[in-house]
C-alpha cells in the first residue's frame, strides 16, 4: 500500500509560466477546481525573461495590419510547414488576449495618441509587438498572477478557503503522468524543498512545461528548461510533432565566458541597430534568400529610410527571420570576419541618442554594462548565436489543445508543437501561449467536467514504481551494475557539449550519426548516475532525474533531424543546403519505442524512440488565397499546387 499523499483536483496544469496560468485562470473560470504545479517558485518561470513583446495584429502603428498579414507572415516564418490551424486561430485571438491582459491590470508602453504602443521585429511586415520596454514577460506574469490572486479572494469570500478552488504548488517537480488505462489520472511529484513524494489525482492534465535548451551547451534558456513536459508527454504516450526545429537566436552575447549565451533581444535590431564584421561592413544586405528578395532592402540607405517611412521602403534585412539572420553570423565568423570573441558586432551607439537606448532598451543597457562592461550607448556589443527555442513539441489538436493519443492530456506554450513550424518570429511566443493557453484551460475543464463513466482511478503500483524510479539515483552504487555511480554533473555536460558541437546550428549526417552513438553511451551511464546525501533540497539528485528527460528529448532531435534530409527554419543541413518542397508536406513524429512507457526494461544502448512520418494536412484554399500564386510556387510541393 503506497503511503504518498494524495489530493483530488478537475484539472492539473503542469507549469506556471504564461501558458500554464493562462490555462489555470480558464479552468477554474469554468468551474474546474485548478491544481498548477512549478518547479520553479511561483512568478519565477521563464516567462519572466522574454523582453520584446507580444505580437498581436492590433493596428495601433500601422492601420494596415490585420490578422491575415499576421497569419502570412507566421506562415512564411515557418516555411510552410506551420499547422496552419494554429496559425489563423493565433493571428486572430492574440489582439484580444493583449486587451484582456491590459483589463487585468498589464501596463503597456502607450503610443502618442494614448493606444499600446507596438515595435517592430524581424518577419513582421509591421510594428506588432505590444511591450513593456525590455521587460514584457514580467508585466505578462505578473499580471496573470494578480489575476490568480484575484480569482483565489473571490474564491475565499465564497468557501473561507483561498484555496479551495485554485491552487499553486511551487516549487515541485512531476516526474511520471499517471494513467488508467488510456485515459490520464493525474500526476506523481516531488517537493523539492523536502524530496517528499505526493499525487495529483485529476481527469485532465494540461503540460505547459516550456521548451529543452539546457540540453545544449550555449543556450539562452534557464535552468527549467530540461524537456520535462516533452518527455513526461512522450513516457504517457503522447508523440512529439517536428522536434529536429531548434531555433537558434542570432543575438546572444559572446563574451565575457560566464555569460555566453544569454539573450540579447531582437528589440535592438527592431529598434534600428545594425549588423556589423569586422570589416565594418553591413553584411545582411549578402544575405537575403529568393523568398524573401522582394520584400526587403536592396541598400543601407532604403533600409534607413524604412523606419521613418515603412509604407514606402522595404525593411532592412537585419529582420529577416531568425534563422536566416543566425546562419548569416555563423557564415561571417565562419569567414574570419567575425569579432575579437567568435561573434559580430551589433550596434546601436551610432544610430539612437544615449537617452532613447536607456530609455528604450534598459535591460540590454544594464546587462551589458554590469555583465560585459560594455557602454550600449558608446560602443558595439559583440553577438553570436545560442540554442533559443523549440518548435518541435507535443502533437496536439489545434482547436482544443488536446495532446493526441491520449484522452486527458492536453498542452500548451512552448512545449506544444505545430504552431510555429520550422521556425518561430519574435514576439509569437508570448500571443502563442496566452492564445492556446486560454484554448487548454477551457478544454481541459470541459473534459473533467463533462466525464462520462465517472472519475478515472490512481492505482498504487504505478505510484510505487514512479515512486523507485524517483529513488533510483540514491541505489546507483548498491545496484550491482557495471562501473561505480556517474556524477550527474558530468554527463549533463557531456550531454550540452554533444549536442551543441554534433546537432546545432548547422547539422551533417556523420555527425548526427555520431551523436546518436554519444547518447546511447550516455543513456547507459545515466543509469548508473549516482547522488549522495538525503532528500531535502539535493540539486543533484534533481538534476540526475531531469537527465532521463534531456537524454529522451535530444535523441528525438537528433533523429528527426538525421532523417530530414533538407534545410528548412530552425534546421540547416550543410550536405542538404535548401529547402526541398518535397519536404513541405511531411510531418516527422516521435514516439518511444516501448509504448507500455516502460524505460527501465528497455535497453538504454539502444534507441528509445521510434520515428515515423506522416502527410501534412493540405492547407485551407482561403487561407492559401490570403498568398500571391508566385509565392506559394516557392514552398508548396508539386502536388499541393496542383491541386
Ligand atoms: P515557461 O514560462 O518556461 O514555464 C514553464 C513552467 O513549467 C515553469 O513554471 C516551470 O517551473 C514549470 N516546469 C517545467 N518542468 C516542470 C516539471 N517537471 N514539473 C513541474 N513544473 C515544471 N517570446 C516572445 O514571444 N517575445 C519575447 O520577447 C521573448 N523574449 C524572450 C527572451 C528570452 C531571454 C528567452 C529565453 C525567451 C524569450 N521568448 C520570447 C520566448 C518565450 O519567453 C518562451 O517561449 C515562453 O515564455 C515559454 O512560456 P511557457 O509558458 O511555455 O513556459
Amino acid at each position: 500500500m503506497s503511503v504518498v499523499d494524495r489530493q483530488e483536483w478537475d484539472v492539473v496544469v503542469v507549469g506556471a509560466g504564461g501558458a500554464g496560468l493562462r490555462a489555470a485562470i480558464e479552468a477554474r473560470e469554468r468551474g474546474a477546481r485548478t491544481a498548477v504545479i512549478c518547479k520553479s517558485l511561483f512568478g519565477k518561470a521563464h516567462t519572466v525573461m522574454a523582453e520584446g513583446g507580444i505580437a498581436a495584429a492590433m493596428a495601433n502603428a500601422n492601420e494596415h495590419d490585420n490578422w491575415q498579414v499576421h497569419f502570412r507572415d507566421t506562415m512564411r516564418g515557418g516555411k510552410f510547414l506551420n499547422q496552419w490551424r494554429m496559425a489563423e486561430l493565433h493571428a486572430q485571438e492574440a489582439p484580444d488576449r493583449v486587451w484582456e491582459l491590459e483589463t487585468w491590470g498589464a501596463l503597456f508602453d502607450r503610443t502618442k495618441d494614448g493606444r499600446i504602443s507596438q515595435r517592430n521585429f524581424g518577419g513582421h511586415e509591421y510594428p506588432r509587438l505590444a511591450h513593456v520596454g525590455d521587460r514584457t514577460g514580467l508585466e505578462l506574469i505578473r499580471t496573470l498572477q494578480q489575476k490568480i490572486v484575484a480569482l483565489q479572494q473571490e474564491d475565499h469570500r465564497e468557501t473561507g478557503d483561498h484555496e479551495s478552488r485554485l491552487k499553486v504548488f511551487q516549487e515541485c517537480t512531476v516526474t511520471r503522468i499517471l494513467k488508467d488505462g488510456e485515459r490520464v489520472c493525474g500526476v506523481f511529484a516531488y517537493d523539492r524543498e523536502t524530496g517528499r513524494f505526493f499525487v495529483l489525482e485529476a481527469p485532465a492534465v494540461v503540460v505547459a512545461t516550456g521548451g529543452i535548451g539546457k540540453s545544449f551547451k550555449v543556450t539562452s534558456n534557464s535552468w527549467e528548461y530540461t524537456g520535462d513536459g516533452h518527455a513526461l508527454a512522450l513516457l504517457a504516450g503522447a508523440p512529439l510533432l517536428n522536434m529536429e526545429f531548434v531555433q537558434f537566436h542570432p543575438t546572444g552575447m559572446v563574451w565575457p565566458p560566464s555569460v555566453k549565451g544569454i539573450l540579447v533581444t531582437e528589440s535592438v535590431r527592431g529598434d534600428g541597430g545594425v549588423l556589423r564584421n569586422s570589416e565594418g561592413k553591413r553584411f545582411m544586405f549578402d544575405y537575403v534568400p529568393d523568398v524573401f528578395k522582394e520584400k526587403y532592402a536592396e541598400s543601407e540607405e532604403e533600409g534607413d529610410r524604412w523606419y521613418e517611412d515603412p509604407d514606402h521602403n522595404r525593411r532592412p534585412p537585419e529582420l529577416l527571420p531568425r534563422d536566416e539572420v543566425a546562419r548569416a553570423i555563423n557564415a561571417e565568423v565562419k569567414a574570419g570576419r567575425g569579432s575579437p570573441h567568435g561573434g559580430v558586432f551589433l550596434d546601436v551607439s551610432t544610430r539612437m541618442p544615449a537617452e532613447v537606448i536607456r530609455r528604450r532598451l534598459p535591460s540590454m543597457y544594464h546587462q551589458f554594462k554590469e555583465l560585459a562592461d560594455v557602454d550600449i550607448t558608446a560602443e558595439a556589443m559583440e553577438v553570436g548565436p545560442t540554442c533559443h527555442y523549440v518548435m518541435g513539441g507535443i502533437a496536439v489538436d489545434s482547436d482544443t489543445a488536446a495532446a493526441r493519443g491520449v484522452p486527458g492530456l492536453f498542452a500548451a506554450g512552448e512545449v506544444a508543437g505545430g504552431m510555429h513550424g520550422s521556425n518561430r518570429l519574435g514576439g509569437n511566443s508570448l500571443s502563442d501561449l496566452l492564445v492556446f493557453g486560454r484554448r487548454a484551460g477551457r478544454h481541459a475543464a470541459d473534459h473533467a467536467l463533462g466525464l462520462a463513466g465517472g472519475r478515472p482511478a490512481v492505482d498504487d503500483a504505478q505510484v510505487n514504481t514512479a515512486a523507485a524510479e524517483a529513488l533510483r539515483p540514491f541505489s546507483a552504487e548498491t545496484e550491482g551494475e557495471a562501473g561505480p555511480p556517474e556524477n550527474p554533473y558530468t554527463l549533463h555536460q557531456e550531454l550540452q557539449q554533444t549536442m551543441n558541437d554534433l546537432v546545432g546550428i548547422i547539422r551533417r549526417e556523420s555527425e548526427m550519426e555520431q551523436a546518436l552513438h554519444r547518447l546511447a553511451e550516455l543513456r547507459v551511464r545515466a543509469r548508473r548516475a549516482g547522488v549522495e546525501g538525503h532528500r531535502q533540497f539535493n540539486p543533484g539528485w534533481h538534476l540526475a532525474l531531469d537527465l532521463r528527460n534531456m537524454l529522451l528529448v535530444s535523441e528525438c532531435v537528433a533523429r528527426a533531424a538525421l532523417e530530414r534530409t533538407e534545410s528548412r527554419g530552425g534546421h540547416t543541413r550543410e550536405d542538404h543546403p535548401a529547402m526541398d518542397r518535397a519536404w513541405r508536406n511531411v510531418n516527422l513524429l516521435c514516439a518511444l519505442a516501448d509504448p507500455t512507457g516502460g524505460l527501465a526494461a528497455a535497453d538504454p544502448a539502444r534507441g528509445q524512440i521510434r520515428l515515423s512520418r506522416e502527410t501534412t494536412e493540405p492547407v485551407r484554399p482561403d487561407l492559401l488565397a490570403l498568398f500571391e500564386k508566385e509565392e506559394l510556387v516557392k514552398y508548396l510541393a508539386e502536388e499541393e499546387l496542383y491541386e
